[in-house]
């Protein structure tokens, strides 16, 4: 079996990453795609954000009923920094059969070299960057390959400032998401 592994903060899921990740498994092949958010953000005062255990949630909401998209939670139960070397490990021994396939966004591909074990990545899975025409890659080496997808202009960073100033959301994030969002009242200002 294929697996991609996809990690990001997800704070909050869009579709965004939903597209993205649809269509990697599609070009790649992949029978599944992990979508594993980091855990702790660093907190920011004066909003109420997300925790993890709600970025889980609205994870678990966004993918209901697709057998493709496998919501991850093991870097939020294992906690403190998030490294992805840590996390490929682990599905390499749950799975040691399988096949890794580390989808990384372009703006993250960036930093690839400096990631905690980067000569391990790429022994534990094939490294393949998600890019669009327009977005110039940095070039490095530690890449298997590079696959232009669907360009999908939102961001976690829009939805939130969207939300703190009390624009709409609609179509950004998928609707049980946005359902959440608001009945926990999640990236408003304070009073
Ligand atoms: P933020 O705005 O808070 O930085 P984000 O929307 O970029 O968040 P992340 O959870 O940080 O979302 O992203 C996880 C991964 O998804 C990253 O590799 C990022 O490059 C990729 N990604 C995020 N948004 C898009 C998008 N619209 N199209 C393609 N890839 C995306």
């Amino acid at each position: 079996m294929q697996r991609g592994v996809f990690g990001g903060s997800f704070d909050p899921v869009h579709v965004g990453h939903l597209t993205v990740a649809r269509a990697a498994a599609a070009d790649l092949a992949l029978d599944l795609v992990h979508l594993v958010p980091a855990s702790d953000q660093p907190f920011k005062s004066g909003f109420h954000e997300a925790t993890p255990e709600q970025r889980m949630a609205m994870l678990r909401l966004a993918v209901i009923g697709d057998a493709l998209l496998v919501p991850d939670d093991r870097e939020i139960r294992r906690g403190g920094v998030s490294y992805t070397v840590d996390t490929l490990r682990e599905l390499k021994r749950e799975y040691p059969t399988d096949s890794l396939c580390l989808l990384v966004g372009a703006d993250a591909a960036a930093d690839l070299p400096t990631w905690c074990e980067a000569d391990a990545l790429r022994r534990l899975a094939r490294i393949v960057v998600l890019t669009r025409p327009d977005v110039a890659l940095p070039d490095h080496r530690p890449v298997d390959r590079t696959l232009v997808v669907p360009a999908v202009d939102v961001s976690a960073t829009e939805i939130r400032e969207r939300i703190r100033r009390g624009d709409s959301i609609e179509g950004l994030v998928p609707t049980d998401v946005a359902a959440y969002i608001a009945s926990h009242g999640l990236y408003r200002a304070r009073d």
